[in-house]
């Protein structure tokens, strides 16, 4: 078989003072050192070209960024959630439509298990340490690959079976998470202060992994 697409989510940032469009290099190099070729949707496409710039690709990777607008998951704007892009929460759920639609694998890394968690009916804590206080820094400013706190992943698990282990430690950098889980999504990882790190879909359905570390920042080991 030919090295597979892989679609990744892009975003828009003001850099040098213009606005630009890309993301951030280590999913893209992450995507080539697991044998696939990457393909960047920049937001700026629009919800409706999504179906048409996911022809020809053979999986989704919903990558990290800003927080999604809590209109989407029936909450108020809370001062302490992020400025969200409602350009990329729209964009990001079509994309999200089409590769179910398609059946085509997905795998949600930081804010992709937050948009898959509201995509399909779930609810997120709009900033953790206010809403869910705990020992456990989820957002403790360390460098990118630093693996801050332990993750328990369910026996059996996709999630298991993509790393080989149960027990690990991650690096955090979200000050979101889920919060009710969705329907149709299955909670297989934890940190040590119950909240969910790792969501997938039931094992007989079609290939879908989110996790709310970034495993993308340390894909050389
Ligand atoms: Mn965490």
């Amino acid at each position: 078989m030919s090295a597979p697409r892989i679609g990744v989510s892009g975003v828009v940032r003001q850099w040098d003072g213009n606005e630009r469009t890309g993301v951030n290099a280590a999913y893209v190099r992450s995507v080539l050192a697991a044998g696939g070729v990457p393909v960047i949707l920049s937001p700026v496409l629009g919800p409706s070209f999504a179906a048409r710039a996911m022809d020809g690709l053979d999986g989704l990777l919903l990558t990290g960024g800003e927080d999604i607008h809590p209109a989407l998951y029936g909450a108020e704007l809370s001062p302490r959630c992020y400025p969200p892009s409602r350009e990329r929460d729209l964009f990001e759920l079509a994309l999200f439509a089409v590769a179910r639609q398609r059946e085509l694998p997905i795998l949600g890394i930081c804010r992709g298990i937050q948009l898959v968690n509201v995509a399909m009916g779930g609810t997120l804590y709009q900033d953790l340490p206010t809403e869910r206080p705990s020992d456990i820094a989820h957002d403790p400013g360390s460098a990118r690959d630093a693996r801050t706190h332990a993750v328990r992943l369910a026996a059996g698990s996709r999630a298991a079976q993509a790393l080989g282990a149960t027990e690990l430690r991650v690096n955090s950098f979200h000050h979101q998470a889920v919060d009710r889980l969705a329907p149709g999504l299955v909670a297989t990882g934890w940190s040590e202060d119950g909240v969910i790190e790792a969501a997938e879909g039931p094992a007989e359905a079609t290939w879908l992994l989110t996790v709310q570390w970034h495993p993308e920042e340390m894909h050389a080991e």
